[in-house]
């Protein structure tokens, strides 16, 4: 898949919604997505967004925003250096993977990350769907040193593979795991967001594993937190229906929920470790204070 450059004026947009209540604005450097016909495609919302999609097809197509690092410093001074400095607490990305595989050669957030080093935000919240961003684990530790700095890969599942016609993962749970690990030992705030929550082999093993992996976990459930009343934009994906054929009914019910819910506290020994959809996104970004 062939990048298109696209022009970028602001990069740091204000939020919103689902992530208002602790951030301030949310970065996406890369419009589409190279994972697009991966698992997480299947219920990747972003598809159904006609600004980012512009009539191609998912999974497609990927769109490389030129002058990001520009526009940030710009709009970071602009919030930064009046006589009333704003707060900055960025959720990157909230609409398409900060780390598809080709930032592996064009390192666009890495050049992002590197900018913020001399221009940190108050808090920077990296969400991925990818092990790739511990490639910038000595960059990330930099930031820590400025700003709060919080890493989140998504692991939806213990499953190293659904049932056709589920698509492959494009990265294993188990690799996932791993690099949330890596974050943990390095002594960066890594969170594993359990998100929307899809069928498990062994909840209390998968809940063991992540306990010794990362700091926090967020679970999530596509009928509670795909950002739409009761699951409406999931439900325009395939998602519902597959889990459905696959005789995976209960996982569509948030009884099951939040039965996996308990799971996790019970292993985790503690609430504040384990979020719950946008409480658990926002936990600890402005008043409340983090465990970790
Ligand atoms: S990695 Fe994220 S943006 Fe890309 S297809 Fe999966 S859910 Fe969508």
């Amino acid at each position: 898949m062939e990048p298109t450059a696209i022009p970028c004026k602001t990069i740091l947009n204000p939020t919103g919604g689902f992530l208002g209540q602790g951030y301030t604005h949310t970065i996406n450097l890369y419009r589409g997505c190279a994972l697009g016909n991966t698992l997480c495609g299947v219920y990747c919302y972003a598809q159904w967004n006609p600004y980012h999609v512009r009539g191609r097809t998912w999974g497609r197509f990927l769109d490389v925003k030129e002058g990001a690092v520009q526009a940030y410093c710009t709009q970071y001074d602009r919030l930064k250096t009046s006589g009333d400095p704003k707060p900055i607490r960025i959720f990157m990305s909230s609409v398409t993977e900060p780390y598809p595989p080709q930032e592996r050669t064009l390192r666009r957030t890495r050049e992002l990350l590197e900018a913020m080093v001399d221009r940190p935000p108050d808090l920077l919240a990296i969400q991925s769907h990818t092990p790739l961003v511990v490639e910038d684990l000595s960059l990330l530790q930099q930031l820590q040193q400025q700003c709060d700095v919080r890493v989140h890969i998504t692991v939806e599942t213990d499953k190293p593979k659904l049932p056709a016609p589920f698509p492959n993962q494009a990265y294993s749970p188990h690799s996932r795991i791993q690099a949330l690990h890596t974050l943990r030992a390095a002594g960066l705030d890594s969170v594993a967001t359990v998100s929307p929550l899809l069928p498990l082999d062994d909840p209390r093993r998968f809940a063991g594993e992540l306990e010794q992996a990362c700091t926090r976990v967020i679970l999530d459930h596509y009928l509670l937190g795909d950002g739409s009343k009761e699951g409406q934009r999931t439900n325009r994906t395939a998602l519902p229906r597959l889990l459905r054929e696959a005789d995976y009914d209960e996982w569509t019910t948030l009884e099951k929920f939040h039965e996996i819910v308990d799971v996790f506290r019970r292993v985790f020994g503690s609430h504040e470790r384990v979020g719950v959809s946008r409480e658990g996104f926002n936990a600890g970004t402005v008043t409340q204070k983090r465990v970790c």
